[in-house]
Formats: structure tokens, sequence, C-alpha cells
């Protein structure tokens, strides 16, 4: 078999799958102190969904999206027949726009209520050439704050990202947090020209692609990771130099909740996030130790005008997203890595195949009373089964043989101490169901 999983794909080890379900654990308890609760979309939406909500201009959308055909809509497409709307199909790219869709479809905010507050853990696709920290199957952990606009949610918001990390073991002391102000409706247009005609009067000193973007997406730009057009990036006009009125106070409030918080941070005028459905209050979260060039552990920001932009009523928004493959590389780079793969706590050892039974029915009882048990199923000796005993790293082994069944006993050795000790079948669940699993260290 030559079989290997698609490029940018991950088999997650246990070391890895119990590390993710960690973070989730934690992600759960602060941001439940924060009034979130889980929420959880489709894997993959109708195309447009991404397209409306994203912006057909990004690269998320224009160029990594993975589409999913399925029976009659696949021939059709092989076929090169157009597909309805309800048959164009393609993987999560991000999780936004997903819980826009549910939160207007199923009509999850009613007029006057409060903020929705939902948070997501799972799956995205994006087909971006892979590299340290950049696959095309990876997993987000993200929140999303609907119907609120007042400037204390934005802060509340990044105040939990914070805290989140905190949480990890991440200190804020490593990181860089950015905020920046996209502005909105009333002042973005004018900006968004003034960056365009930034770029066009620089297309000597610009590569090919942000020229390009000049017309479809100038701000985009900005993240160009070529050298050269960061340093003429670097003088293009500033968003919070042409901010409204409105934008200005919210973005002032926001920073002075923050600095109130004592929550250090950076203004980055620079920072315009990829996507086409920010508006106002940016941020994002760098760490270099471990990350390489794809520094940045999670972002998010406002989006007032998405679900306005799917049909619904105006209804305020913000977000964000931190990838747990990058957390973990943050976590390894500071060797504090948690090593949360179960390991059992007791092995029950059959002196002779006469044995195997009642160590059979052993197992099962210790686990109905909560204890992690594992035993031999492949006939090996005592003494391999003591070996075995050893590399999973059982505190106690329960030895069963011809003695010990006539008797109505087991032998109960510790592993730490290696004495023994004869006890009644009886016994052994209460005195073993302190024995669940041990966490690997
Ligand atoms: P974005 O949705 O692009 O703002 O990304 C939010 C976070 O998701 C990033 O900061 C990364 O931690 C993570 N992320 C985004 N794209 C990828 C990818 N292709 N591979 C791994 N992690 C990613």
């Amino acid at each position: 078999m030559n079989y290997r999983a698609p490029r940018g794909t991950n088999d997650l080890f246990p070391s890895v799958a119990h590390a993710f379900s960690w973070i989730e654990e934690k992600a759960h308890e602060v941001f439940a102190r924060y009034g979130y609760v889980l929420f959880e979309t489709p894997l993959f939406e109708q195309t447009e969904v991404f397209a409306r909500g994203i912006g057909t201009a990004t690269d998320v959308v224009g160029k990594e999206m993975f589409g999913v055909y399925s029976g009659a809509a696949a021939a059709k497409f092989a076929n090169g027949e157009p597909l309805k709307a309800d048959e164009q199909l393609s993987l999560r790219p991000e999780g936004t726009a997903g819980v826009a869709r549910a939160v207007l479809q199923n009509g999850l905010i009613a007029p006057g209520a409060p903020a929705l507050k939902l948070w997501y853990t799972g799956s995205m696709f994006r087909h971006e050439r892979p590299q340290k920290g950049r696959l095309r199957q990876f997993h987000q952990i993200g929140v999303e704050c609907l119907g609120a606009a007042e400037p204390s949610v934005d802060a509340e918001v990044i105040i939990m990202l914070v805290r989140f990390f905190e949480a990890l073991g991440l200190p804020s002391e490593s990181m860089r947090l950015y905020v920046n102000s996209m502005g909105d409706t009333a002042c973005r247009p004018a900006y968004r020209e003034a960056v365009r005609a930034y770029i066009l009067d620089h297309t000597d000193d610009l590569c090919d692609e942000c020229v390009r973007r000049a017309e479809t997406n100038p701000l985009r730009a900005f993240d160009c990771k070529n050298p050269r057009c960061s340093e003429i990036m670097d003088d293009a006009p500033a968003i919070t130099t042409m901010l409204c009125d409105d934008c200005a106070e919210h973005y002032a409030a926001v920073r002075s909740l923050l600095d109130t918080a004592g929550i250090s941070y950076e203004e980055n005028t620079r920072l315009v996030r990829g996507l086409d459905y920010y508006t106002r209050t940016v941020f994002e979260v760098q760490i270099d130790a471990g990350l390489g060039a794809q520094n940045a552990l999670g972002g998010g920001g406002r989006y007032d005008g998405l679900i306005e932009e799917f049909g619904g009523k105006p209804t305020p928004g913000l977000g964000f997203a931190v990838g747990l493959e990058r957390i973990l590389l943050a976590l390894e780079a500071q060797g504090t890595v948690p090593s949360k793969v179960p390991t059992p706590a007791v092995f029950i050892a059959s002196v002779d195949d006469g044995a195997r039974d009642a160590a059979f029915a052993l197992a099962l009882r210790l686990r109905d009373a909560g204890c992690a048990v594992e035993l031999d199923h492949q006939n090996r000796s005592l003494k391999s089964q003591f070996k075995l005993a050893d590399k999973l790293g059982v505190a106690w082994v329960v030895v069963l043989g011809p003695d010990e069944l006539a008797s109505g006993t087991a032998t109960l050795r510790s592993m730490e101490t290696h004495e023994e000790q004869s006890v009644a079948l009886e016994e052994l669940p209460e005195l073993l169901s302190a024995s669940t699993p041990a966490e690997l260290n």
C-alpha cells in the first residue's frame, strides 16, 4: 500500500489529539466565564456563504477553497454543466461566515435580546502551500459575539483572548498583541482609494501581485511578505488618520478600556486582516518563538456588515479565531507541551491460561468501578505481561493464578514499592477505585 495522507493534512497522534482536547478544555473554562457557549456549524456550506461573507477578492476565497462535489452534482461538474447554488459547496476555510449564516437562518438574534456569545472548535480547510504552521486542514478555536456594537464588547473579547493564552501557559510578555481600526462603510472607501492611489504611484517598486491588488483588494498589499513591498507600504497612508468621527471614538474607547484593564498592546496601522468582512476594531496576536514565518497565533475583529451582507437586518458582530497547531508549536518552543495521553493505572496479569477468563471478568468489574485497567489479550507469558505492565507505567499489577482463584483472592503488587499483598477479590474494586487513568508525563 502506498497511500499517503493528502498534502498539508496531519494524522493527529494521541499526544497531539489529547493536547488539542486540553486546549479546548481551557477554552471552555475561560470562555464560559465571559458567557460564551459552544456552537457547531457544518464542515461545508454553500460556496456562496464564503464568497459573499469573506469576499471573492480575498486569497481565502479566490484561491484557497476546497470544493465539495457529491452525487449528481459531481457528474454535472465532470461534464462541465452548470451547478445550482445549493449544489456548489465548499469546505469551510474559517468559522465566522458559517456562524453568521446559522444565526440568520435560525433567527437566533431577537430584537433587543442580549448579545449572542458563541464559540466553536474544529477543522478548517485552505488550499495553501504547506509549511511549518500552515496546513491545508488545520484546527481553529473561535468565538463570535453577535448583536452588540459597543466598544466594551471589543475590549472584552480581546481581554478574553489574552486570558485564554495565559490559561494555556503562554504569558502575555512572550507575545505581541496588535490592534487597529479598519474604519467602516463611512470612512473605509476613501481610505481604500488612498491606498490604491499610493500603490499606483509606486508600481515600479512593488511586486506584480501588489500592483494587481490595487484594483482588487488594495489593503491586502500590507500583508505582502516581500520585504521591499513591506518597506514601501510602511509609508502608505495610515487608516487611523482617516477614520470618521464615530470610528475614531469607538477605537479610542476600546483602547481606553484595554489600558484600564492593564492589557499591553501595540497599535499597528498596517494590520488590515485578510478578510473583507472586518470593520472597525481588528486585532492579532503574534509570537516569534517556534512559529517561524507563520507567527500569528490568532486574531479577529468586528464585522458589523456581515449579517446584512447575507440579507439580514443590520447586526453588529465580532470575533476571533486561533490556530491549535500554532498554539502547540508555541507551547513546544517554550517546552511546556501538556502531555495528556491517558495511561492505565492497573494491569491484570494471568499466571496461566486457566486464569484468563477470571482476569477478563475482573478487568470488567474494576473498569465498571471507575479504574483504568489493561490486561493481556495475546497469551503472553507472565514475564512478558509484567514487562508490558512496566512499559505501560501502571501503578498496580493484580496477579491471578490457580492459588488465587482457589482462595478467591488476588496478589496485588505495587509497581512503585514492589511490595505484594494478598487481597480478597471483592475488596479490589474499592481498594483500586482511586486508580483512574494517569496522565502521561
Ligand atoms: P485567520 O482565520 O486567517 O485569521 O487565522 C486565524 C488563525 O488560524 C491564525 O492566526 C492561525 O493560528 C490559524 N491558521 C490560519 N490559517 C492556517 C493554516 N493554513 N494552517 C494552520 N493554521 C492556520
